[in-house]
């Protein structure tokens, strides 16, 4: 009855769909085990009709034109220039720490600082905090401690719980210090968050007649796996010789049976308030105090920007369980995570026609528009 099953009904498990179902006129079921499309990106009205994520700040930026042309058929945009604030010793400095913080930090040293910086890593430069903290200069050194300190340090113990030192380069580096004036969090040549919502992006998507979803459906309701029978996938207790997509987490598919792949998970906690707004920013990070990492206030991400009152989130990491209710959404790269990781997908990989995408499936930190685009190139393989 179905060429393919999509497990997962994120932008991975959606763009996916869809491009098999009207490219390759493929009859396409999308299970998930949520109560609702889109995955981590699902938005939806609050009791005050404020827009809010229910999984947290998703803001869209992209260089590449293929992305923002395939979504833009789906949505027209808001656009939202995303800027980040961290609340330091009583101030908002601007994060990424940029030329703009140099000099609200240090007043009239910055000029010359500036001077040093900009000799050393070039103008416009995005140097990870971890190699500013190896330059030999002294005053470069006590820069980077002052960032690594002030913007780094306990916001990564909070997110990780770990040092930005223990942890992999890649994920400090996604937040560099920038030689450059320019406040947004992302410099990507399009930024923008969907006029109606991500959820509406995902009803358009779907909306195929190649295309059907279950939802409140695990993977393993519907897909058995015996990677040494001679056939290799059952579908409701049929062979099934179709594709598979899968982009949920592989370990649980598996029944952990070599042992938890680490994640972490977050909590959080959304207010309401009786005010206009509560923050100055979309988002701003707590990178010395609290307990938990950012409060994002939605209005601003919506444009509801008129509206009496607000709703914000504040965000509290842990580490992932495994239990009821709980979502994985970090994978934790390291080399022992990264190794149990390759023995499940050892699994899969002698199974033809089963694939893997996006965050939780391929185990990796990626961002919207990198997913849209691995769905697209893999839909094009299928
Ligand atoms: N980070 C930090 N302080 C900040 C912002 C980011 O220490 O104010 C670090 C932290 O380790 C975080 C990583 O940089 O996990 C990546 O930040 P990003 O904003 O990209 O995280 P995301 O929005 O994907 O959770």
């Amino acid at each position: 009855m179905y060429d393919s099953i999509v497990i997962g009904c994120g932008f991975a498990g959606a763009v996916v769909a869809r491009e098999l179902a009207e490219k390759k006129k493929k009859q396409v079921l999308v299970i998930d085990s949520r109560p609702h499309i889109g995955g981590n990106c699902y938005d939806r009205k609050d009791e005050y009709g404020i827009l809010i994520h229910q999984y947290g700040p998703h803001i869209f930026h992209t260089n590449s034109e293929r992305v923002h042309r395939y979504l833009s058929r789906f949505t027209e945009w808001y656009s939202f220039r995303h800027e980040v604030v961290g609340k330091i010793g009583g101030r908002e400095l601007p994060i990424p720490f940029n030329l703009n913080t140099l000099e609200m930090v240090y007043g009239e040293r910055a000029p010359e600082l500036e001077k040093k910086l900009i000799s050393s890593f070039g103008e416009g430069a995005r140097v990870p905090i971890l190699e500013l903290m190896n330059h030999p200069d002294d005053e470069l050194q006590e820069i980077a401690q002052y960032v690594y300190e002030n913007i780094f340090l306990k916001y990564t113990m909070k997110q990780w719980g770990k040092s930005p030192k223990e942890i992999d380069p890649a994920v400090s580096g996604r937040v560099p210090v920038l030689l450059s004036r320019d406040n947004r969090y992302f410099q990507d040549r399009f930024q923008g968050i969907p006029l109606h919502g991500y959820t509406k992006i995902f009803e358009k998507m779907l909306e195929h007649d190649g295309i059907d979803i279950r939802l409140n459906c695990q993977g393993t309701d519907v897909l058995r796996l015996d990677p040494e029978g001679d056939v290799k996938v059952w579908f409701e207790g049929h062979p099934f010789h179709g594709d598979v997509i899968f982009t949920g987490a592989l370990d649980e598919f598996f029944g952990c049976c070599y042992g938890r792949l680490p994640y972490r998970s977050l909590d959080f906690h959304f207010e309401h308030y009786e005010k206009p707004f509560y923050q100055s920013h979309a988002v701003v990070n707590y990178t010395v105090s609290e307990e938990f990492t950012r409060i994002t206030e939605f209005k601003y991400l919506s444009g509801q920007l008129d509206m009496e009152d607000t709703t914000i989130v504040k965000e509290y990491p842990k580490a992932y369980s495994g239990s009821e209710g709980e979502i994985p959404y970090y994978a934790i790269n390291n080399s022992e995570n990264d190794a149990l990781f390759e023995k499940y997908k050892a699994l899969v990989d002698q199974i033809p026609g089963f694939y893997l995408l996006g965050r939780l499936a391929e185990y990796k930190y990626y961002n919207i528009d990198a997913i849209v685009e691995r769905a697209l190139d893999l839909a094009e393989r299928v």
